[in-house]
C-alpha cells in the first residue's frame, strides 16, 4: 500500500473521505475505494497523516542543515565583503597621497624649470 495521503484505489477507483459511525471509532475519518471491498482501499486519515509527517521530517532536517550551511557561506562572503572595502578604502587614501606628492613633484619641477 502507498504511504500517505492515498490518491486512487489499486482499481484506478477514486478515493473518498468518509466518517466512520461505529461504536469502536466514532467520528474517525478514514480513506475508502468508491467502490467498497476487501481488495479496495481503506486507510484511517490520521495513520496517512502520520505516514506523510514521517516521510517529510527528513526532508525537513535536510533543509535544516542546507540552510545552516547557506548561512555560514553568507557570513564569510560577508566577511571578504568587509575585507575588501577596508582594502579598497586603504587602496583610496594610498593614491591621494600619490596624487598629493605628484602635484607637490610637478609643482617643485616647474618652479626649478622656470627659474
Ligand atoms: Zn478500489
Amino acid at each position: 500500500m502507498n504511504r500517505g495521503f492515498p490518491s486512487s484505489c489499486g482499481c484506478g477507483g477514486r478515493i473518498t473521505t468518509f466518517t466512520s459511525g461505529t461504536q469502536d471509532n466514532p467520528g474517525r475519518p478514514f480513506y475508502r475505494c468508491e467502490t467498497r471491498g476487501e481488495d479496495h482501499l481503506f486507510k484511517w486519515v490520521e495513520e496517512a497523516m502520520l505516514e506523510e509527517l514521517e516521510d517529510v521530517l527528513p526532508k525537513v532536517e535536510v533543509h535544516e542543515t542546507e540552510i545552516a550551511k547557506m548561512k555560514s557561506e553568507i557570513e564569510e562572503l560577508m566577511e571578504v565583503a568587509l575585507n575588501n572595502k577596508i582594502e579598497i578604502q586603504k587602496n583610496k587614501t594610498v593614491m591621494k597621497c600619490l596624487v598629493v606628492y605628484a602635484c607637490v613633484v610637478s609643482v617643485a619641477f616647474g618652479a626649478y624649470v622656470f627659474y
